[in-house]
């Protein structure tokens, strides 16, 4: 069985779209590939198949269905191809950021599915609109082929009541449906499931917290395989600071910066996803990796970011350790959690007391699965490249055999 994994993000993100192409037999990747936005504002996919070179392929317009066309036409080129036609792909599966409190599983798209995904683009506006725009497109490109949903939101609908209410009156919840979401499902759950395989012990009695720390950064406490907390809230501006994203403060900064400063709630939106986090704290970039080279040569403010960034994540590892009545591993993914070392002793420096020993030799690595604790630490540290899109094909391959 053949599977395309969709991810399509907004028009205003370097990369719209992220593909992977998986024969599940045997889950091997057979092309991956990204849409890119050059400076002209046209599109050019970078199609990259396994075992052969990285081919750049301008899009003729730039919108979703022209670029998925792309897309396919590459997977069935006579050169970089990897099949003969489009027939031999058997499922779509997308990432769709917000499923609301009804989706918790993956499932076949149907029109009904998309009339709620619409509603649901309210709380996601940054997101579902574009996993819509997606899904049309393939539709019309690929009619008859099973499409099927997974979302960010549904591996936390596990949560309890005390961790996804928030302290404001219970009819903002029944009403408007404001609560704790949770995002980045696929990569906690992908994650803690190779946590277990390395472990060599089975899901239902670890207790993990997972740290995915990329642009966006969540963290999760997964008690036996169940997200029993997360990090990312209502909206994935909640949390540690991020790039870009303040994280979580106080609500009252709001009408005070509104009123001081003149802004507007558009503004504000802005204010706080796009020129906070990293950013706004040492003034350089939202990317980590300007920021330490920065704070290497003696940028304060930089410094500090990286403090910051490091201990508001330290704090949410005590917090899920509490929720937990103790934990088994932590785990660092996504961009910095895989990449940076620096970072990651950052965070576990100063939690010897409960058992948590990083071995800086072993902690020297960037990209690779590894255990990542010194020997004799009680907590094990792991760092485990995140695969959501495989995670998507393999609940996809699942959904369309129960239609079987
Ligand atoms: P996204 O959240 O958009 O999927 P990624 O998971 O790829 O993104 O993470 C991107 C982030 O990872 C960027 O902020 C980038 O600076 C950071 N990153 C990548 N490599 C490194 C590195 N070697 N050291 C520190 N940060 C890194």
């Amino acid at each position: 069985m053949k599977i395309l994994v969709m991810q399509c993000s907004s028009t205003a993100y370097r990369c719209p779209i992220k593909y992977k192409f998986f024969d599940m037999n045997n889950e091997t990747l057979l092309s991956k590939g990204l849409v890119e936005k050059v400076e002209s504002e046209s599109w050019v996919l970078h199609h990259n198949p396994t075992n052969k070179p990285i081919k750049d392929i301008s899009v003729d317009e730039p919108d979703y269905t022209c670029a998925i066309s792309a897309i396919l036409t590459a997977l069935t080129d006579k050169n970089c191809g990897v099949i003969q036609s489009i027939q031999e792909i058997d499922a779509v599966g997308f990432r769709v950021v917000h499923g609301g409190e009804k989706y918790s599983k993956p499932l076949i798209i149907t029109p009904d599915v998309e009339n709620f995904l619409e509603e649901c683009s309210a709380m996601a506006p940054l997101h579902n609109p574009y996993n819509i725009a997606g899904i049309k497109a393939c539709e019309n490109l690929l009619p008859n082929v099973p499409m099927v949903a997974m979302f960010d939101t549904a591996f936390h609908q596990t949560m309890p009541a005390k961790a996804f209410l928030y302290g404001i009156p219970y009819e903002a919840y029944e009403k408007h449906g404001v609560r704790r979401y949770g995002f980045h499902g696929m990569s906690h759950q992908y994650v803690s499931e190779r946590t277990a395989v390395l472990m060599d012990k089975p899901l239902s009695q670890l207790k993990i917290i997972t740290c995915h720390l990329g642009n966006g950064a969540s963290l999760a406490a997964i008690q036996y395989g169940k997200s029993v907390d997360t990090s990312m809230g209502f909206t994935p501006l909640d949390g540690p600071i991020m790039n870009t994203r303040c994280g979580g403060i106080d609500p009252a900064i709001f009408p005070y910066l509104m009123k001081k400063e003149g802004l507007s709630m558009e503004h504000m939106d802005s204010y706080l996803n796009s020129r906070s986090g990293v950013l706004g704290l040492s003034g350089v970039s939202g990317d980590f990796r300007k920021i330490i080279l920065s704070a290497q040569k003696g940028n304060e403010r930089a410094e500090i970011a990286l403090d910051v960034f490091a201990y508001t994540i330290k704090k949410f590892i005590g917090q899920y350790m509490a929720a937990m009545n103790g934990v088994d591993a932590i785990i660092f993914t996504a961009g910095i959690g895989e990449n940076s070392p620096s970072l990651r002793a950052k965070i576990c420096t100063g939690m010897e007391f409960i058992g948590v020993e990083i071995d800086p030799c072993r902690n020297d690595i960037t990209g690779v699965e590894r255990e990542i604790s010194a020997a004799g630490s009680k907590i094990k540290l792991f760092v485990i490249p995140t695969n959501e899109e495989l995670m998507i094909a393999r609940e996809t391959r699942a959904v369309c055999a129960s239609l079987a």
